[in-house]
């Protein structure tokens, strides 16, 4: 296995994310390598960490003062052993191939949990939506499917939603994508609920983690009513997460975006954050607005010279980062176990570094990587596509229903992996053999391809 690693890294060196994303699958997956020592035999390890399709591209557009732009555009289809590939589309200026390869990889194993029959992939581009027009936006994403659409369908690869990628995007390369084909088809999920989009989908990631973290908690005979709560992030994942903390009955004190955080000690309530979604999907400001209208609220500016993140340094027990990679570092991890904080429930992709999540397994702390807790978003996306091709659609509560059971699924499947190889309750063991299993399963199963 080192030697499967190191090649990797001599390979492209400059992958540190996907790297990052390997070593933690891996290295967990060893006692699953000594009980079945096929997989060696299949090179199963090798097969995994090269993508079966990597399209790279130009996507040439006009801003609204006639200026022509370049950026690069990006589709990786990972893994397709137990279904299309499926994995969202990030736009946002810090995508390169290791981003996307590490989101990719851990898209594949999410999948396999859900129970659905999905494979992994992810996309997008260095784009950043961030101060563009509508029409700006609009053009982007036609010219984005202008040749994306060669490579997807509903049977093949359906993308999604990511960072900088929501309804609105969604829409304009749906448009795009029915044009050049003439058909309509389920190829994207997180549509509108109008043309095929399903209830739920846009709250599915919060809310499912929110599931999950409420199942870790039942182990330990406890809920999250009365629960103090720091979440990151103020985008997608983030408004679900403290609409459903709400629901239950715990206090959320803070969201963020790239600039800055709040910190509100009495709590963001069903009018604060109906100003944040307000704020960020429809006038598409900052963060820092929120302290202007709640002036009890106290913003921080972001500080690049920091090596800690002051919104992980608040008194709480339970945290949701749900903005991006990386964004608890070891100190971070330190800081929040000083706090109080005893659960740590993933929104985001990989977003405790590995020192992080060492010190949450050596302190007890009920701790949720993100391909399992955050799985519910691809999951409804999943549900999406079941309907698409039934033509039909299910009611809220039926959507809610499902998504509960497969989160609660999720949470068993990793519990019981975790006792299976004798780590009971660890969550990051569990998940990751227990997804691992079933694709190279899959991939065995189908032979040499
Ligand atoms: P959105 O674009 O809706 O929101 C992203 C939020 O994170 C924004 O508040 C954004 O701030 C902040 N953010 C992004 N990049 C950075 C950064 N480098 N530093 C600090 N803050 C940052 O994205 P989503 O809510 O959809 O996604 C959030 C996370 O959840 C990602 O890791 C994504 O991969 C993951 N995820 C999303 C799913 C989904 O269904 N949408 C499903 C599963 C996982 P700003 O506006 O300033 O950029």
């Amino acid at each position: 296995m080192i030697e499967v690693i190191e090649r990797m890294k001599r390979k492209d060196p400059y992958e540190k994310e996907f790297h990052q994303a390997v070593e933690e699958v891996f290295g967990t997956v060893r006692p699953v390598l000594e009980r079945y020592p096929d997989y060696r035999r299949s090179a199963i390890l090798e097969r995994l960490i090269e993508p079966e399709r990597l399209i790279q591209f130009r996507i040439t557009w006009l801003d609204d003062a006639g200026q022509v732009h370049v950026n690069r555009g990006y589709r990786i289809q990972m893994n397709g052993a137990i279904g299309p590939y499926k994995g969202g589309l990030r736009f946002h200026p810090s995508v390169n191939l290791s981003i996307l390869k590490f989101l990719a990889f851990e898209q594949v194993f999410k999948n396999a949990l859900t129970t659905l029959p999905m494979g992994g992939g992810k996309g997008g581009s260095d784009f950043d939506p961030k101060g563009k027009s509508d029409t700006e936006i609009m053009r982007f994403c036609q010219a984005f499917m202008m040749e994306l659409f060669r490579h997807v369908g509903p049977d093949t690869d359906v993308p999604a939603g990511d960072i900088g990628v929501g309804a609105r995007e969604i829409g304009y390369l749906f448009g795009m994508y029915r044009k050049l084909r003439n058909e309509f088809t389920g190829v994207l999920t997180g549509k509108s609920l109008g043309w095929g989009g399903s209830l739920i989908r846009p709250e599915a990631t919060g809310y499912g983690n929110v599931y999950f973290a409420s199942e870790m908690l039942a182990t330990r005979s406890d809920t999250l009513a009365g629960k103090t709560c720091l979440v990151s992030g103020s985008g997608n994942v983030a408004q679900y997460t403290v609409e459903k903390l709400i629901d239950l009955g715990a206090k959320v004190v803070s969201m963020s975006d790239s600039s800055g955080f709040v910190y509100d000690e009495a709590g963001i309530d069903r009018e604060k954050l109906a100003f944040v979604k307000r704020l960020k999907n429809v006038r598409r400001g900052r963060i820092r607005e929120y302290a202007d209208k709640y002036p009890n609220a106290v913003y921080t500016e972001a500080d690049p010279q920091l090596d800690f993140n002051p919104l992980w340094d608040r008194p709480a027990q339970c945290a949701f980062p749900s903005a991006t990679q990386n964004e608890i570092s070891g100190k971070d991890a330190q800081n929040l176990l000083r706090n109080g904080v005893f659960l740590v429930s993933e929104g985001a992709n990989m977003p405790s570094t590995p020192d992080a999540i060492d010190i949450f397994l050596a302190n007890n702390v009920l701790y949720a990587p993100g391909k399992a807790s955050n799985a519910g978003g691809v999951a409804v996306s999943g549900l999406e596509m079941s309907q698409n091709s039934m033509r039909l659609s299910w009611p809220r509560e039926e959507v809610d229903s499902r998504l509960k059971t497969i989160m609660k699924s999720i949470h068993k499947t990793c519990l019981d992996a975790a006792a299976e190889y004798g780590k009971p309750g660890n969550y990051l063991i569990g998940a990751n053999i227990a997804g691992f299993v079933k694709v190279v399963n899959a991939m065995i199963d189908q032979g040499i391809v």
